[in-house]
């Protein structure tokens, strides 16, 4: 296992997030399997792995009482446990922290972290009084580290990094996101504040273990020994901000490939991040439509849709799934996917050949089946 310094502490750039763990049943709020999940964590102390990432909300709070009982047997200065609080679940946050000292069975949190920054919820954490609260507790040396989650915009991580001094910050980050979304922008924030990151969804949810067969074959063929999710990891090693490295392991199999990738600890040439980077594009090619906006299919729409907007989304949403149709749910009464009466117009139109009436078809499809919340 490979280590990083971090203040007066070292921690392994490998984490063990604990969001995915086995469970008994299905759903997010399912029990966690012990007897499968405890030899993931046993597997993952012997192979020098000292960070745990949890959450009050994860499994409906299983996981953190679960790991209170697995990590119970090893001394408690071997390991670091990250735990957060997320407002928007419970605002009372003083009951809260006690509940997850209980569920830890532990004196102390490593490293507190404010849950899931969104722009809506930003008000809530920063002038709500649950800061003060825990810094409070971190004088009392009840909380090490405090820092903070983000899935918030690039202004609104901006306004939250400036907003105090944090130890470290917590960010979805992975090479298709810094390519194709905001995390370098958000990486260049933190980095400006001084604020260490640890990097959740290095593999975006398992999407890049297994890209295209064409860019999974470009990646083996460059090195066979590798599996394609520790491409993932080796291109975040390059990072010099980055801190730890999470990983939500769900099996023995994932586990025993990542801690083999920290074990070598080498990290991406740049060679190999150029076929990395050839690899990403033949992959977001193979799943989304070369539309260049030119904007030629648009006049003779007899729906007066806007294609290249349209298409567009399609693209977001085989790249991000289906939470990124949201705004087409705002688009006005006539002018939705389901409006296409698909006489094809369009597509005699479209220098890049796409065959735009079937992608109206799909987003139909995919907005019709998009979970409700
Ligand atoms: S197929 Fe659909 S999008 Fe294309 S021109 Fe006809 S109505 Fe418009
Ligand atoms: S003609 Fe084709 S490439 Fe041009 S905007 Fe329409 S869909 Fe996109």
């Amino acid at each position: 296992m490979i280590y990083k310094p971090f203040k007066d502490i070292s921690l392994s750039r490998l984490g063990m997030g604990n969001m995915r763990l086995p469970t008994i049943g299905e759903g997010r709020s399912a029990a966690v399997d012990r007897a499968q999940a405890q030899k993931i964590i046993d597997y993952a102390i012997s192979h020098g792995i000292n960070y745990f990432d949890t959450a009050y909300v994860y499994h409906g709070g299983d996981s953190e009482k679960f790991l209170g009982e697995a990590l119970k047997k090893y001394p408690r200065s071997s390991y670091y446990i990250a735990t957060k609080y997320m407002a928007m679940g419970n605002p009372d946050y003083k009951a809260v922290f006690e509940e997850q000292l209980k569920r830890l069975d532990t004196d102390y949190i490593d490293f507190y972290l404010l849950h899931g920054m969104f722009d809506m919820s930003i008000d809530t954490y920063l002038n709500g009084g649950c800061i003060d609260y825990f810094m409070e507790q971190k004088t009392a040396g009840r909380i090490k580290y405090f820092g903070f989650s983000s899935h918030a915009s690039v202004e609104a991580l901006e306004r939250v990094a400036a907003f105090r001094e944090w130890d470290f910050a917590q960010i979805q980050l992975n090479y298709l996101d810094w390519i194709a979304a905001t995390a370098k922008s958000q990486y260049e924030i933190l980095t400006k504040h001084n604020i260490p990151i640890m990097v959740m969804e290095p593999v975006r949810g398992g999407r890049l273990a297994s890209l295209s067969p064409e860019a999974d074959s470009l990646l083996k063929k460059a090195q066979p020994e590798w599996s394609v999710a520790s491409w993932a990891f080796r291109w975040i090693m390059r990072l010099p901000n980055v801190q730890v490295i999470l990983s939500g392991m769900s099996n023995m199999e994932q586990i025993t490939d990542n801690v083999a990738t920290f074990d070598d600890g080498k990290m991406l040439t740049d060679a190999q991040e150029k076929q990395l980077m050839d690899a990403c594009e033949l992959f977001r090619s193979s799943i989304s439509v070369p539309c260049t906006a030119c904007r030629y299919c648009c006049d003779t729409c007899p729906q007066g849709l806007d294609i290249p907007k349209l298409m567009e989304a399609y693209n977001s949403f085989k790249l991000n799934g289906p939470m990124s149709l949201g705004a087409l749910y705002a688009l006005p009464a006539g002018k939705k996917p389901a409006d296409c009466i698909a006489c094809g117009v369009c597509s005699e139109h479209c220098p890049q050949n796409i065959v735009i009436p079937d992608i109206m078809a799909q987003l139909t499809e995919a907005m019709k089946n998009m979970p409700k919340y």
